[in-house]
């Protein structure tokens, strides 16, 4: 009798051929996220995930099987492509020792419940039926539960599986997708708003592997919203662990791009060196696309033409995962992954310095090349990746605002380029 995680890939079960590899690269990524201390053991359509070094008891409680598997289940539920989790009791495969361990997850219950049982391994003696059979009358006859199969107080689900049965109360959703890296490799221009960070989570959760570039107005505001892009990736970092963080001062080019008379064409101009930027820096790490925060509509800056614009600029493909988000679900989306708290700080964002009162919503390719040809846009662009301070915040032990103004001080000082 061992606790586990039984964690279920859905969407990877239709991938055919491919799927070996899927499968081998969500190993990689549990590994990762999971550390050491945890066996994973391959099953049909599952990993099940085993802490090493917990004594096996004769009988499971459900408070005890929740205080064991906890911590596990918490970090395994952050692996993109996992569908399903159950922290569950694995038994040998003899209805005493199914029995057993049912009677243990139920033994705290009252009420109503019922069992039932599936078979992966069609070989095994009793049928699915018989064996909810047996299991319920040793439930009945230890505890005095009544059995009910139409609305049961609690289910206790079987599964008979090559190696093992496995026995477990609850199902828990994971966050589906594919696993990260599958996709290949794309850059996030991360801001320091709301949008970006949930773009960079449905790219990842596409099993896109992001590294993340962010263009902060220095020399002319603080570095509020440098701790703020640092510490949603921080956050964003458990779905892939590594992640890399480009910080680009951009004050200075924005001057000039101001002083060559961009006018109403400022923060269309400004787009456009940005994804330039990142393009060059996509290169270097061998990313195939950009990734960014618009949706269509949202602001100026992100009309049907002022995108064709930006998209022009970028020699990479220029994926936009939110195009057809509405706030409110991007927000509920912030929320729930944990970037909201810090992405509603106030910071001075690079976009409103010298932004023209008046934003071009209908920006014209040529124009934008005219103004380009003035200031050496690509000259520019290189400078600035020149510029570019490499940050990893996933390592870095620090939380708190403080904290973190410290560390983004140390590792700019030992970034080593
Ligand atoms: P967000 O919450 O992502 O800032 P927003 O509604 O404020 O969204 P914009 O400011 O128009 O959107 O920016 C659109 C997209 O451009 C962002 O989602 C992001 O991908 C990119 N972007 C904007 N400003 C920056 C920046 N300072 N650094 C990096 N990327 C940026
Ligand atoms: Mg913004």
């Amino acid at each position: 009798m061992r606790y586990c995680v039984v964690a279920k890939y859905g969407e990877l079960a239709l991938k055919g051929r491919n799927r070996p590899r899927f499968v081998a690269r969500l190993r990689r990524n549990l590994r990762r996220r999971l550390g050491d201390g945890v066996a994973i053991e391959q099953r049909a359509g599952a990993f099940v995930l085993f802490p090493e070094g917990r004594p096996h008891g004769n009988e499971p409680s459900a408070g005890e099987l929740t205080e064991g598997v906890r911590e596990l289940l918490e970090r395994a539920r952050d692996v993109l492509g996992i569908a399903v989790l159950h922290p569950a009791v694995a038994v040998d495969k003899q209805p005493e020792a199914a029995s057993a361990a049912a009677v243990g997850l139920l033994r705290d219950h009252q009420g109503s419940f019922a069992i039932r049982a599936r078979r992966r391994d069609k070989r095994f003696p009793l049928s699915s039926r018989e064996l909810a059979i047996v299991v319920g009358a040793a439930v009945q006859r230890e505890l005095g539960l009544p059995v009910d199969l139409d609305n049961p107080g609690c289910t206790v689900h079987l599964e008979v599986d090559e190696r093992e049965i496995f026995v477990f109360t609850e199902r828990l959703r994971g966050r589906g997708g594919l696993p990260v890296g599958v996709s290949g490799r794309a850059v996030v221009l991360i801001s320091g708003g709301i949008d970006s960070q949930v773009a960079a989570y449905r790219a990842m959760r596409r099993g896109l592997r992001c590294d993340f570039v962010h263009f902060s107005g220095e020399p002319f505001t603080g570095p509020e919203s440098i701790y703020k892009a640092y510490a949603n990736v921080r956050t964003l970092d458990r779905f892939q662990g590594g992640s890399r963080l480009w910080v680009v001062p951009f004050g200075r080019a924005q001057r000039m791009i101001a002083a060559a008379g961009a006018g109403r064409l400022q923060v269309m101009a400004q787009r456009r060196l940005m994804v330039r930027v990142a393009s060059r820096l996509a290169e270097r790490v061998g990313a195939a696309a950009l990734v960014t925060g618009d949706a269509l509509g949202q602001v100026a800056s992100q009309t049907l033409a002022n995108l064709a614009v930006v998209d022009d600029a970028a020699e990479l493909p220029l994926l936009r995962p939110l195009l057809a988000f509405d706030k409110a679900e991007i927000i509920a989306q912030a929320e729930e992954l944990g970037t909201f708290e810090v992405s509603r700080l106030p910071d001075e964002d690079c976009c409103q310095l010298f932004a023209h009162r008046q934003a071009e919503t209908r920006a014209r390719v040529e124009e934008l090349r005219k103004l380009e040809r003035a200031i050496d846009v690509e000259e520019l662009a290189e400078g600035l990746v020149a510029q570019a301070r490499e940050l990893r915040p996933g390592s870095a032990t620090a939380t708190t605002a403080g904290q973190l103004e410290v560390a983004v001080g140390k590792q700019r000082e030992t970034t080593v380029r």
